[in-house]
């Protein structure tokens, strides 16, 4: 068999333009627009809802909000308007988005304590919204539980019911979720997921829980998020504050906001947001950091 040819040699500059083009062609596209602003607020815990500045667009990352025990530690009180399911649906109402969005990362209770008990509100006040988490936790791990609320899973998950698995996405109106992985475990064995989210123009990390690992730098590349909401808290169960900040560089964020941390007694306090920001400055300079109290809301400019 012949060698390789002197002719088929590969010069450094034409390796580097392959593999530029290489990048180019992972790269997912983000649809642009004029707006660069995300409102944010924390729900406690792991759970934040993102909207578009003039609502018409809402992301709920899980749904833990009435029952979520993440404001004790800090010395809060669980405004009103998210102190019941009804209370919550009826703000949800009067914001009137024209998209709504539900995106469920794992199936721990921490996430999904009140997920059913919101879909089942929002069913019966005839607010639209549609669901994304997981394909196989979507379609067979849950449906006991769709069936048991008395809700039609093909009508509310994404992709018919079909929900999103890693590498795949979902769009709803103006709003794409990409399915991504987390290193973390469920009650019922279905893998745990991040999202990265496209709204409003902008596009958004959601780690969910995990363990901070190498493939985040890859989401980087791929996707190239602008705010990245990662889980800071470490304890018993996620990456701590330093980890948050290596996740952050590792995808790249200018923005990032910590979570998943006071909501129990095994994580860290409400000290966690500083600490978070203090590991940013080392680790990931070019980011910054909003540090959010439960229940409080943040405007974060993008772009
Ligand atoms: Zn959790």
């Amino acid at each position: 068999m012949a060698g390789v040819a002197p002719d088929m040699t590969i010069d450094r500059a034409g390796f580097l333009a392959g593999a530029a083009a290489g990048l180019a062609a992972l790269a997912v596209p983000l649809r642009a627009s004029a707006a660069t602003t995300l409102k944010a607020r924390w729900m406690g815990g792991g759970v934040l809802e993102l909207s578009s500045a003039d609502d018409s667009t809402i992301v709920l990352i899980d749904a833990w909000i009435w029952n979520n025990s993440g404001y004790a530690r800090f010395g809060l009180t669980k405004p009103a308007d998210l102190a019941s399911a009804a209370a919550y649906v009826a703000s949800i109402k009067r914001r009137a988005p024209k998209t709504f969005v539900i995106a469920l990362t794992h199936d721990h209770g921490d996430h999904m304590g009140d997920y059913f008990e919101l879909m089942k509100t929002l069913v019966a006040e005839n607010v639209p919204f549609m669901s994304a988490g997981q394909s196989d936790l979507m379609r067979t791990g849950l449906i006991p539980n769709f069936k048991a609320a008395g809700l039609d899973e093909s009508k509310l998950i994404v992709n018919n019911g079909a929900g999103i698995n890693f590498g795949g996405s979902a769009t709803v109106g103006p709003v794409t979720l990409h399915l991504v992985p987390a290193q973390h475990s469920t009650s019922l064995g279905y893998p745990a997921a991040g999202f990265v989210i496209d709204m409003a123009g902008t596009r958004v990390y959601a780690s969910g829980d995990t363990a901070v690992f190498g493939d985040m730098a890859l989401i980087g590349r791929q996707f190239s998020p602008q705010l990245a909401i990662v889980c800071a808290g470490g304890g018993p169960y996620t990456m701590d504050a330093e980890g948050a900040a290596d996740a952050v560089r590792m995808v790249g964020a200018t923005e990032a906001i910590p979570v998943h941390y006071g909501h129990n007694p095994l994580v860290g306090g409400p000290e966690t947001g500083e600490r978070f920001k203090a590991a940013l400055a080392r680790i990931a300079p070019n980011a910054h950091a909003t540090v959010m109290t439960p229940g409080g809301r943040a405007t974060i400019t993008l772009g």
